[in-house]
């Protein structure tokens, strides 16, 4: 691993690398403190209930991971990625300088959905140019996407570290504008370096390059199947607001509508490529597995991100932060997260390359169901957390630390090795698409960390050890069950590990 990484790798690498490093920077920087500035009523911030809070957390979160898929497809078909990662650049730039300006909520709102848009627009392009600088694909371009996740966690690390001490400490508009800064450098040296080192990547839209590729199903027929199941959609939220099942003019609501959409979506997708996409008997196992891997790697999300939420909300309210007189920001335990990715990342990578050389490296179920058990008992720590907390008791950050250091263990066997597993499993001629899916996993999941944060109000303080239980119980069960059906699910991947 390390002597792969040591290999000397295009400049252009580093380009992509310091890009991505500040779009992480605003999204990182930006999942620190947007909770505490929506439910603060003391420095400024917006004094909303938990509720109102992380469903609006949920839902920006949700929709960065969201809007990479028409990010994705504005790519593929007008703009080409380099373009599309410069634009979006911009746009996410503009959005902070937007958020900088403490003038009210619907400004507020502006910036945010500017940066979600452009965050939309350069996130999954920038990952697509990665792998493009390595035709060969092999161990070098795995290698490249180790030291790219290094700066995704950099990113975020200097993020969480500047934004949540800016926000926090001094005034909360000056930490939504501090990504402005950085966006900028991101830019200047895209600009400059991407003329020069990475000429001729992502400069056409890919599909005018292979419009002509065979097996795609009939455009006609799938252009019907999405108008009809739009229609549905709305006829069903339509009957849901109409008969107070859900209220989409509340942002609880709202968090709702949009996780019926993506569910819906993403169920009619994989039912669309079962049954229309003219797959073969093992290609339609393998979908098969992409599907429980979905569904795994929402959950996953759906447990890590309350980062950004419940656990945000522990830090602040419940947990020990005093270093002599001075108080540690409650975002800075955040940045356990990207900390113990940049120091386990090449220890796991290692890891798996010894187990390998003795045939021994586990297969990609039951990496999955680590992950899974593993963020399982990471909440039971919380469960303990939260009995001294529900006694009026401040928590020593330990609990904290041990619970993100099993979050991060549980990620690095489940992201990296979901996202190349998505490429390796997917139809060939659906590979972007299924990449798209990927990250809608990430969006569901965010939204539910959200949505499921809203029980955290200071009100309901007593709840709290059952809600982290519940978590713990629903993630390591289904662990489980991929623990015991691995041989199954290896099995329908058809040889492919
Ligand atoms: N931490 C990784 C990133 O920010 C993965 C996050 C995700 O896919 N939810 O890119």
């Amino acid at each position: 691993m390390s002597s792969q990484i040591s290999q000397k790798h295009p400049k252009g690498l580093y380009v992509l690398f310091f890009a991505e490093m500040w779009e992480r920077f605003s999204y990182y920087g930006m999942r620190a403190i947007l909770l505490l500035f929506l439910l603060d009523n003391i420095k400024g911030g917006m004094g909303m209930s938990a509720a109102e809070g992380t469903a609006i957390y949920g839902l920006y979160t949700a929709s960065v991971y969201l809007l990479t898929l028409p990010g994705g497809w504005l790519a593929d078909n007008i703009l080409g990625q380099k373009k599309a990662i410069w634009y979006g650049g911009i746009v996410i730039m503009l959005g902070h300088i937007i958020l900088a300006v403490p003038a009210g909520s619907v400004i507020f709102f502006l910036g945010l959905c500017t940066v979600a848009i452009g965050t939309g627009l350069l996130k999954p392009n920038i990952s697509s140019i990665v792998g493009e600088l390595y035709p060969e694909g092999g161990a070098r371009r795995d290698a490249a996407f180790s030291i790219f996740y290094m700066g995704i966690n950099l990113g975020s690390f200097l993020g969480i570290a500047i934004v949540g001490y800016l926000g926090e400490k001094v005034s909360w508009h000056m930490g939504f504008g501090a990504a402005a800064i950085g966006m900028l450098l991101g830019l200047i040296v895209f600009r400059y370096g991407s003329a020069t080192h990475l000429k001729g990547l992502g400069d056409v839209p890919s599909a005018k390059e292979d419009s002509q590729e065979a097996g795609a199903p009939a455009s006609g027929n799938s252009k019907m199947l999405g108008y009809g199941l739009i229609a549905l959609l709305v006829v069903f939220l339509i009957v849901l607001q109409s008969t107070g099942t859900i209220n989409m003019t509340t942002a609880q609501g709202l968090a709702q509508g949009a996780g019926i959409i993506i569910v819906s979506i993403s169920a009619a997708y994989f039912l669309f490529i079962l049954v229309a996409g003219g797959l073969t008997r093992v290609e339609k196992y393998r979908v098969g597995v992409l599907i429980i891997l979905f569904l795994a790697i929402a959950l996953f999300w759906a447990g890590y991100e309350q980062a950004g939420t419940s656990l945000q909300i522990f830090a602040e309210r419940h947990t020990q932060r005093m270093i002599g007189g001075w108080e540690v920001p409650s975002s800075w335990f955040q940045n356990f997260q990207p900390t113990f990715v940049l120091i386990f990342a090449p220890v796991l990578a290692s890891l798996w390359i010894s187990l390998s050389s003795k045939n021994r490296n586990p297969s990609i179920p039951v990496k999955f169901a680590m992950g899974l058990i593993l963020l399982g008992l990471s909440f039971f720590v919380m469960v303990a957390a939260s009995n001294i907390a529900v006694k009026g008791e401040l928590a020593s950050p330990f609990f904290l630390t041990f619970t993100y250091f099993l979050h991060t263990i549980g990620e690095l066997c489940v992201s990296p090795v979901g996202l190349s597993s998505y490429t390796k499993l997917a139809p060939k001629r659906y590979v972007s698409q299924l990449m798209g899916i990927w990250f809608v996993g990430a969006s569901l999941g965010n939204l539910i960390a959200g949505l499921f944060a809203g029980g955290f109000d200071e009100s309901n303080i007593m709840q709290m050890p059952a809600l982290f239980n519940q978590v713990a119980i629903i993630t390591t069960i289904f662990g489980l069950i991929l623990l015991v059906f691995w041989k199954p699910i290896k099995g329908w991947m058809g040889g492919i590990h």
